[in-house]
């Protein structure tokens, strides 16, 4: 759960964010872009760290999972955590039954992998959430260097039903200039929007 400046997540499968050369997609593109820019003696801001990526056919059946607990939780928020095709950890906000405000579905479940699994398995993973995640939950994300990350609504979507602090996990992943984490919003969005009451 956080928020997002973009909204463009009604397309399932649709990528957050913009189309400009970050995309992990073309890195040599971004490359020539880059090099362009210095031969060129203009400013250029650094590569983005984040990579927009689009939905693959297995993404829709975990986020199912994902958006399954969030429907049990204490906040409409639910996350697996998938590692070779399989889902190893599975977390729903639990804010109001452990009276812990940073029970995200999310941090339940790395929590839960790190556990049973220990933090090596972690890395490379990729973590299947029903809202997008705030920055408490991307940076934990990233310093347990989850490789792939997978949202439903966004923060702007969220936002317009709960409270959220408006800051994208692409944004938090672009700041990132030690790891590359693959972002994908807008998986089934709807499914997980609805859960929410309307303001
Ligand atoms: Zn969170």
């Amino acid at each position: 759960m956080s928020t997002d400046a973009g909204s463009g997540s009604k397309n399932p499968g649709a990528v957050q964010g913009d189309a400009s050369p970050r995309s992990a997609a073309m890195p040599s593109s971004s490359r020539r872009q880059f090099l362009g820019g210095i031969a060129a003696g203009v400013a250029v801001s650094t590569e983005s760290q984040a990579a927009a990526v689009p939905a693959t056919a297995t993404d829709e059946a975990f986020m199912r999972e994902a958006i399954a607990l969030a429907r049990s939780a204490d906040f409409p928020f639910g996350a697996v955590i998938v590692a070779d095709g399989e889902v190893r950890a599975r977390g729903r906000n639990l804010g109001k039954q452990q009276r812990d405000p940073t029970a995200h579905g999310e941090m339940v479940a790395i929590r839960r992998f790190l556990a049973q699994y220990g933090p090596e398995a972690l890395r490379g993973t990729t973590l299947y959430t029903s809202g997008e995640p705030c920055v408490m939950c991307m940076g934990a994300i990233v310093w347990c260097g989850i490789a792939r990350v997978v949202y439903a609504a966004s923060i702007a979507d969220m936002a317009r039903r709960i409270g959220q602090i408006m800051i994208t996990c692409t944004e938090v992943a672009d700041k990132t200039p030690f790891l590359k984490v693959d972002v994908t919003g807008g998986v089934l969005s709807e499914e997980a929007l609805a859960l929410f009451p309307e303001k």
